[in-house]
């Protein structure tokens, strides 16, 4: 969007700032432009609760980062693939309109039909029926590779 005055866009920010949630989980410093993926990923699609995503919020620390809210319990949190998604996103637990934790964001040693080969010519990009696994293998620096390929997976 573009073409706002000034004041315009900063009555718009406003506006998302006050979106505030009295129950679940805010996942901030997302990588812009991949906030919508992480929704799918997640399955906060098949979630019956209120989301949202914020796209390009600036950003002290990144320049500009995406952001998702979601409204729900949170022991609805599945934090398992977050890193693995996206490795410099965090999370805040909130409860009662407070954020309650900072979780660390664990890294799965392995997982299945998350995230997808990108090498077409992978046998889990060709095959049908074949699952899509990757495999940790650097904690340091949040690696995933393909297991049949061992393409790295993009998560930073
Ligand atoms: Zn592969």
């Amino acid at each position: 969007m573009s073409g706002f005055s000034e004041n315009e866009g900063t009555r718009q920010k406003y506006k998302l700032n006050v979106g505030k949630i009295d129950e679940g989980f805010v996942i901030d410093h997302i990588r812009p432009g991949r906030g919508l993926m992480l929704y799918h990923d997640m399955g906060l699609d098949k979630l019956d609760c209120s989301v949202a995503i914020i796209q390009n919020a600036s950003s002290r620390k990144m320049g500009k980062k995406d952001i998702i809210k979601v409204e729900t319990s949170i022991d609805n949190l599945n934090m398992d693939i977050i890193s693995l998604l996206d490795h410099n996103a965090t999370v805040d637990v909130i409860k009662n309109g407070e954020i309650i934790s900072k979780p660390e964001l664990p890294l799965p040693k392995e997982v299945k039909n998350i995230i997808r080969c990108k090498n077409p010519r992978c046998i889990a990009s060709i095959e049908q029926g074949i699952d899509n696994i990757f495999v940790l293998t650097d904690v340091k620096t949040a690696t995933y590779r393909c297991k049949y390929c061992e393409t790295e997976y993009e998560n930073k």
